[in-house]
């Protein structure tokens, strides 16, 4: 039986991870964070004194790295050598390597196989940034959100308090602009709506707004 999948891609702070989880636990399907997989990378290069843009070092690191994805109660978790790596991915130094290693193929092609792994075996809303266009591109249904840079930085930033992180608004919109330029700008597998895609801009939308118009296009409304 083939399951069914939900796609959700937008830049940073556009609000997919909170719709991608809220989505995920009215529909009961599995939620699966993608960019997680990325900053778990991302983090490994920087533990091995690896530059994040050195795609030779990469492709190398890539063939023996020990990542595992965990989902419990609906809750994903990254491990990296054996340690939940949850919270270290969180920072904007990790954000950046993300960006920067998602660039390389090699990199992509070991994560995507892992994301479709996920979606053969269950029901998934997976958020991303490829995911309507490369990762499943026959998902059931496709969104991509959007808002303009001062909300999404707004939002990150009061997510990364939240999380205890020591940051400010500047270094935040510096971070966002810097990993919507690369990531839309790469040649495999960028940022980008899929043609079928629903976009919505939640830069004036409340949660529950944003929630329920998705829940709209969902039951066909
Ligand atoms: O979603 P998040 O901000 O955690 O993603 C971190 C980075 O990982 C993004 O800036 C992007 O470069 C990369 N990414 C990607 N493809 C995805 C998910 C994330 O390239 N499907």
């Amino acid at each position: 039986m083939k399951h069914k999948s939900i796609a959700i891609d937008g830049p940073a702070g556009s609000g997919k991870s909170l719709m991608a989880k809220m989505l995920s636990e009215q529909k009961g399907y599995t939620y699966l964070d993608t960019g997680a997989m990325y900053r778990t990378v991302a983090l490994k290069a920087i533990r091995s004194n690896i530059d994040t843009l050195d795609g030779k070092k990469l492709e190398e690191l890539i063939k023996n790295i020990d990542i595992k994805l965990e989902i419990k109660n609906n809750r994903q978790h990254m491990y990296l050598d054996n340690e939940c790596v949850d919270s270290l991915i969180r920072t904007n130094e990790v954000s950046k390597g993300a960006s920067d290693v998602s660039k390389f193929p090699p990199v992509r092609l070991f994560l995507v196989d892992m994301q479709r792994h996920v979606a053969k075996n269950h029901n998934v809303v997976m958020e991303g940034r490829d995911i309507g266009t490369y990762v499943l591109p026959d998902a059931d249904f496709k969104f991509f959100l959007t808002a303009n840079n001062e909300k999404r930085a707004q939002r990150r930033l009061l997510q990364m308090q939240k999380d205890g992180k020591d940051t400010t608004y500047e270094e935040v919109l510096a971070d966002i602009v810097y990993r919507d330029k690369q990531d839309s700008g790469r040649d495999f597998a960028p940022l980008k709506k899929a043609d079928d895609a629903i976009e919505i801009d939640t830069s004036e939308m409340g949660i529950d707004e944003v929630f329920n118009t998705l829940l709209r296009y969902l039951n066909g409304k």
